[in-house]
């Protein structure tokens, strides 16, 4: 399996910025078959960069779409309006759950609806540190993960990918904290349990699940080499080129 490394920009950089970043990033970068390089810039930069971009070196993500393909929904983009833009949106990131009020219903539309317009789903799922100090993490995990595929048929499951970021571990939490190893590795097992449950073992073994949460160069091998880990989802530190090449270099050395 590819190894993905997903840089999320959130809502930094004008689309001039942008730009000249997807240059650095493409002159820089080898053709590193076995790894998949996203980045997901802001929407208002997706058409200009899916212009410049080499699909062949790095691919492009959005970092939220509607799950309504037209209509009255002032101030939203379709997942309808991004085909052919991007391969990927992110969905469900812990900053749409709790600063956007999405939830799971909400998710699983967007699921559904990324996959009817040929883009990958990045599902993200994660305990907040309140949930898991009482203990509720496999709960919140379950649910979400449940909750965010309910629309997807069994033959749809292999265009979906799963992104499990602890939301006390993301960069921006007020105390984020740096999950090790053996935390990834508990949620990482019970995704795949659970996977199988629904949708049986070959579909569990075959979906790729990515962490994320204050990755930089530096943690990104111990992540990496947890058993079933896929790759990466980058936040502050895909904000800094060299960091992020960095973190893409370490994929291909520990690629298994
Ligand atoms: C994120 O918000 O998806 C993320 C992983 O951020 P950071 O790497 O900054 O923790």
């Amino acid at each position: 399996m590819k190894t993905y490394i997903v840089g999320n920009w959130k809502l930094n950089f004008t689309v001039g910025e942008a730009s000249v970043y997807l240059h650095k990033l493409l002159q820089k970068l080898p053709n590193y078959r076995d790894v998949e390089v996203v980045v997901a810039p802001s929407t208002m930069a997706l058409q200009p960069l899916s212009l410049q971009v080499d699909r062949h070196k790095i691919k492009l993500a959005a970092q939220n779409a509607f799950y309504r393909d037209y209509g009255a929904y002032t101030g939203e983009t379709s997942f309808t309006q991004l085909y052919g833009v991007v391969d990927y949106c992110i969905i469900g990131h812990s900053e749409r759950r709790y600063l956007f009020g999405e939830d799971d219903k909400m998710i699983a539309k967007k699921v559904e609806a990324a996959i009817r317009n040929k883009i990958t789903p990045i599902l993200c799922i994660g305990e907040t540190e309140s949930e898991r100090a009482f203990g509720e993490t496999a709960d919140v995990i379950r649910d979400q993960l449940i909750g965010g595929l309910r629309e997807v048929s069994e033959e749809d499951l292999d265009k979906v990918i799963v992104a499990y970021e602890p939301v006390w571990a993301i960069s921006s939490a007020k105390s984020a904290k740096l999950a090790s190893p053996d935390d990834v590795d508990e949620v990482v097992k019970l995704i795949r349990k659970t996977i199988e449950e629904l949708y049986g073992k070959e579909a569990a073994e075959n979906m790729p699940v990515l962490f994320g949460g204050s990755v930089n160069p530096s943690n990104a091998g111990g992540y990496l080499t947890v058993p079933g880990v896929n790759g990466l989802l980058a936040g502050s530190s895909s904000l800094i080129l060299s960091q992020f090449i960095d973190i893409i270099d370490v994929a291909k050395r520990v690629q298994r």
